[in-house]
């Protein structure tokens, strides 16, 4: 049995990022990987001379100063990093029109602006309420935006994102990712149609080579990691750990699906296996992604709240690197599709998506979006306290069932390490 104070399961973000934290403070650590190298929902390839970010295309960006200071203490920021401005639009009907769709309605046609103007009027007229204070998703974008601005974009936008009723989706876990309402930027942006720059992402950090891949195999240098060892059976002995009988640990830190624990844990106690069996049910949903060679545009994003195609987003990576694309040749991005969509159904879609685009490889990840509906999250609490008793700790998107990006992810493994697990 090979011994080591803490074991971390899973080289995502989250598990490569605390690994390098125990690294650097010399803690005897070990991260056990399922699959054959790190990365987990980051991972891209490289084919026919095309990046291939296999979830979506992931960039960098953070505004949590101790993860600003952490990351950037492990990259060269100027030499191995781009930072590009982000050149994001919405393509409606056969028209482009510019993100966030609410300091953009001048693109519109006039009845439409007449109604959204109105609607907003209205709302700004009933004076300031809290945007967070809604019931419910939709709720918060009709209360905020209007019912036009609803059914014309936020619904069927998010409708192909998340694959739910909107008014089943639980409004705290989604801060610091709404858009949020400031009729005074609305009205200034169409008034002097001028670009709105203070967006979350509105400038990202991208890396030179390789993208996502670049950032998990960077914090993956030197570490102790065993790939392709899944851990299928967990059980606690004398205060110890025990992962698929041949690894111990005092401290056991899960960055994988929560769902999958009633199934993995051996021997819990009653309590504890009805609080594991109470998070099977959470909902979640994969992502289809199409790699595709395409003709140039200045685009980052197009967000595609059209329901005549399945897509819902194209992302532009050939723009964020000139590596990301073959020496000679087309540039590259990604369609994305919400959910387990055919190859054939996505080639399909491409024919009614603008700059002729070709099909050069394919991915289906069936977790990539994580669903919190009411309820979830003081359950998810309660069985994070029960297993923290323990010293079994759980960090990171699907582990937490939170909407993590990276720096969520890396953030959630400073709190832990920093004040939860002693050692
Ligand atoms: C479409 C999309 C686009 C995104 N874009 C961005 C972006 O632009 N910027 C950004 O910052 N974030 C972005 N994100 C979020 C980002 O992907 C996540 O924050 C981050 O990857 C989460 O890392 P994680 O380690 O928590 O989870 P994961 O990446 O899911 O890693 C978990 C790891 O654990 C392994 N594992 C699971 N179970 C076991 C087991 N039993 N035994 C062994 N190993 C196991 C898995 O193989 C995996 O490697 C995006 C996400 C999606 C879905």
């Amino acid at each position: 049995m090979q011994h080591s104070q803490y074991l971390i399961i899973g080289a995502g973000i989250s598990g490569l990022s605390m690994a390098r934290m125990l690294h650097e403070q010399s803690k005897d650590y070990l991260l056990l990987e399922k699959s054959d190298r790190p990365g987990g929902l980051v991972k891209c390839d490289v084919i026919d001379g095309h990046l291939f970010h296999r979830v979506g295309g992931h960039v960098f960006n953070t505004k949590i100063p101790a993860v600003k200071d952490w990351f950037w203490a492990h990259f060269n920021r100027e030499e191995e990093f781009l930072q590009t401005e982000r050149q994001a639009g919405i393509r409606m009907d056969e028209k482009t029109i510019g993100y966030p769709i609410e300091n953009y309605l001048y693109m519109l046609p006039e009845e439409l602006i007449r109604s959204i103007f109105g609607e907003l009027a209205t709302l700004s007229a009933n004076g300031k309420k809290d945007p967070m204070s809604y019931d419910n998703f939709e709720a918060f974008l009709r209360g905020n935006f209007g019912d036009t601005l609803y059914k014309l974009y936020f619904e069927p936008f998010n409708r192909k994102i998340w694959q739910t009723d909107l008014s089943t989706i639980a409004l705290p876990w989604l801060e610091g990712k709404l858009p949020m309402p400031d009729y005074k930027e609305i009205i200034l942006s169409n008034v002097l149609r001028k670009e709105e720059k203070n967006m979350v992402h509105s400038r990202f950090f991208y890396p030179r080579k390789n993208g996502s891949q670049f950032i998990a195999n960077r914090l993956a240098e030197g570490l102790k990691l065993i790939t392709g060892v899944e851990a299928d059976s967990i059980e606690h002995k004398e205060s110890r750990w025990i992962v698929n009988s041949a690894y111990s640990a005092d401290v056991l830190i899960f960055t994988g699906d929560l769902r999958r624990l009633a199934e993995i844990m051996k021997n819990n106690s009653g309590s504890l296996q009805s609080q594991l069996e109470g998070v099977q049910s959470l909902k979640s949903h994969g992502t289809s992604t199409l790699l595709c060679e395409t003709d140039t545009t200045p685009l980052s994003w197009l967000y595609l709240p059209n329901s005549n195609t399945p897509a819902h987003r194209i992302i532009f990576t050939g723009n964020f690197s000139p590596k990301n694309n073959p020496p000679e040749g087309r540039r590259s991005c990604t369609v994305e599709f919400s959910g387990n969509t055919s190859v054939k159904e996505m080639r399909n879609a491409l024919k009614k998506l603008p700059f002729n685009l070709n099909h050069v490889a394919d991915n289906y990840e069936p977790n990539s979006y994580v669903i919190q509906r009411n309820g979830d999250r003081e359950r998810i609490a309660a069985l994070k306290s029960s297993l923290a008793k323990q010293h079994f700790y759980l960090v990171g998107r699907f582990a937490e069932w939170e909407y993590h990006n990276m720096d969520k992810a890396m953030e959630s493994g400073m709190v832990l390490l920093g004040d939860g697990v002693r050692g």
